[in-house]
């Protein structure tokens, strides 16, 4: 991996600041300044240090991307962006999407290298709550807050768990929040649908107690503290 790739996916700045550290002598590689950013080193074995503190290699990353809409969440694909796209630097991680959001939904989308990670968040078994933040066609009524809490048949006949809907502006459009515990597919949307009524958008804003940074603009990502990931599961 090169240098200036390692020590930017370890917060030192953009490739360009990290060019500047470099140049400057901040860095050394094997105990021996470096003044070339662009050069290989291999992250496990290479002792690598800024400003003589080292820089520990970390096997896994965790990152919280801001998913605007007309992206997909998936690693590759022919037809569509990806938001694998949006994220810059990581490459040599082989980052995947934590579960999905359909393509016209924006908001919380984590990605990481961490198998076991993903597995555990997505487990029916661990229950981890998703709040999505919605725009719904039609008056949205405590019976639809009631049907949510005893669950719902999805058109396949699933029948979902008790899900937490409050009801933030009952109108022509409704603004509501629903917390739900899996993560079936299309699943605020055909909740909705099973009780007649259309979602016309639709934002992920928290998973488990991690909520979405608002600082965050759309298409914007940042890694997550030990802190924060220990609030998703
Ligand atoms: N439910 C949906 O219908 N779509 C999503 O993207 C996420 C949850």
């Amino acid at each position: 991996m090169r240098l200036d790739k390692f020590l930017s996916n370890h917060g030192y700045g953009s490739r360009k600041e990290v060019k500047l550290l470099v140049k400057h002598g901040g860095v050394s590689v094997n105990d021996r300044t470096i003044k070339k950013a662009d050069i290989k080193i291999d992250p496990v074995r290479d002792h690598i240090a800024v400003r003589g503190e080292k820089v520990d290699y970390e096997p896994f990353v965790y990152i919280m991307l801001h998913k605007p809409s007309g992206y997909i969440s998936s690693t590759k694909d022919y037809k569509d962006q990806t938001v694998l796209q949006l994220i810059e630097g990581f490459d040599h991680y082989k980052l995947h999407p934590v579960g999905r959001l359909d393509k016209d939904t924006e908001g919380l989308l984590l990605l990481t290298n961490d198998g076991q990670f993903s597995h555990d968040v997505l487990s029916p078994k661990k229950h981890v709550d998703k709040m999505y933040y919605a725009h719904v066609e039609g008056v949205v009524t405590e019976e639809t807050v009631k049907a949510f809490k005893a669950g719902v048949t999805l058109d396949d006949g699933y029948e979902t768990m008790p899900a937490t809907l409050e009801i933030i502006k009952s109108d022509t459009v409704s603004e509501i929040t629903l917390v739900i515990q899996e993560g079936k597919f299309h699943q605020v949307k055909r909740m909705f649908q099973s009780v007649g009524m259309t979602v016309i958008y639709l934002k992920r804003i928290k998973m488990g107690s991690l909520p979405l940074d608002e600082n965050l603009a759309l298409g914007e990502y940042r890694k997550l503290s030990h802190h924060e990931i220990n609030l998703v599961i």
